[in-house]
């Protein structure tokens, strides 16, 4: 699949694609450069543009991220600590989860994860993000259990931790009410969610997905929840299987909705589909994940969608790869997530872009855009800024190539992708 933006997309200013685009693209990019807020229909129209209208929809969300964010692409030095694979919900997407009677089932202990941790500090992290299966005899209170043996040993560390299907499962568990497990988790040291299990937030697309999993109402109620007792979060969609154009419009203004009552989302991270080992895509229940053009929509969309009101698109670089990545950050997108150290649910899944990219790959692949890197907390706040590169910075061996290739194979703006 061809992953590179086309080298000579770069070079057209906004205004010159607009003026390419077709009357009814170009007038809906227009409001969104005039800071309305676009609805259902136009979101749909620009979901489904292709050619000249794609190159004017990427170019538009490039210009509104210049305008609130600059030329700065941030990322967080931290570390994924996946405590299980063992989970009983049985997502047909799913590549990670395992039985308890698998062999390659794992629980680690909270003393090995305690001791990853202190190496990420050590490494220079600044964040955990404590995510896992769902194991049928998880003590309800294990993830405030969890929280507090690694703040006792690492009081400083942003614990980002478990997301609203996890949440839902520990009230379950514990029969504590929403509200008081939340604030438990927090007293235990929680500092943010991922907002993950969203998926897609359409309970129709949820049952051919995952039938086990909470619905739309529930992630609603742990993400307004977490927001109204100071808890932020991230917001995120899982696309490329068996969703419409039209399910991303609706995500998108649904999570607009709850930040214009809320304010505590940090980012929107899309998550593409990754369905090579996957049930779901084995089964003939989904399509064969995103394409490229899907991604650069996708991420251009949320940018023009949610302008105004959540002003960080982040790239997941191990859905993406790197070259994808890049293709990404100059359609709307401004942070290329976390070094994440390991990452065990998308290589579960068929990813294979790798567990582990150092901050000096991240500012050296950011160079090569002509951005200018900056590390960043889990809540964005700017932690320093490279204003020059520096001895550590080199390529990952994975990109070298593909830059190489780029300016031979790149996809050409009239044939589209
Ligand atoms: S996506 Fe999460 S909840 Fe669903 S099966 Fe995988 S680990 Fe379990």
């Amino acid at each position: 699949m061809l992953k590179a933006m086309n080298p000579e997309w770069k070079e057209i200013p906004w205004e010159r694609a607009l003026t390419a685009a077709s009357p009814n693209v170009a007038n809906t990019l227009g409001k969104a450069l005039a800071g309305t807020d676009l609805g259902l229909e136009e979101g749909v129209t620009l979901a489904r543009v292709e050619g000249n209208d794609l190159l004017a929809l990427v170019k538009v969300a490039d210009e509104l991220r210049r305008r609130v964010v600059g030329d700065i692409i941030t990322y967080v030095v931290n570390r994924n600590l996946n405590f299980t694979n063992v989970c009983i919900v049985g997502c047909a997407f799913c590549g990670f989860s395992r039985g308890p009677d698998s062999p390659d089932a794992y629980f680690h202990s909270t003393d090995s994860l305690i001791a990853k941790s202190v190496e990420a500090v050590e490494r220079g992290a600044t964040e955990v993000c404590i995510q896992g299966g769902l194991p049928r005899d998880l003590n309800g209170y294990y993830y405030a259990e969890l929280l507090r043996a690694i703040k006792a040993r690492l009081p400083e560390i942003h614990a980002h931790a478990y997301s609203p299907m996890e949440i839902t499962y520990g009230v379950e568990k514990s029969r504590l009410p929403l509200r008081e497990y939340l604030l438990m988790l927090k007293e235990a040291g929680l500092n943010s969610i991922p907002g993950t299990a969203a998926e897609i937030l359409d309970d129709d697309v949820r049952r051919s997905l995952s039938p086990n999993k909470l619905k739309v109402r529930q992630w609603i109620e742990v993400i307004r929840t977490a927001h109204s007792l100071g808890i932020p979060s991230t917001s995120t969609m899982m696309y490329g299987h068996t969703e419409l154009p039209e399910h991303w419009v609706r995500h998108l203004l649904l999570l607009r909705q709850i930040q214009k009552e809320t304010g505590r989302f940090t980012e929107f991270v899309p998550l593409g589909f990754i369905h090579s080992k996957t049930r779901l895509f084995q089964s003939g229940g989904a399509r064969a994940g995103r394409t490229f053009r899907e991604d650069l929509i996708v991420h251009a969309l949320a940018r023009v969608l949610l302008h105004g009101y959540i002003p960080n698109i982040q790239v997941s670089w191990v859905k993406l790869g790197f070259e994808g990545s890049l293709a990404c950050l100059e359609a709307g997108a401004n942070d290329f997530g976390g070094t994440l150290m390991e990452e065990s649910i998308s290589k579960a899944a068929g990813a294979n872009f790798g567990e582990y990219v150092s901050p000096g790959e991240f500012r050296a692949m950011i160079r090569t855009i002509s951005r200018k890197p900056a590390e960043r907390t889990t809540t964005y706040k700017i932690r320093n800024v490279f204003d020059h590169p520096d001895s550590e910075e080199r390529l990952p061996l994975e990109q070298m190539p593909m830059l190489a290739a780029t300016a031979s194979h790149a996809p050409s703006m009239a044939t589209g992708y």
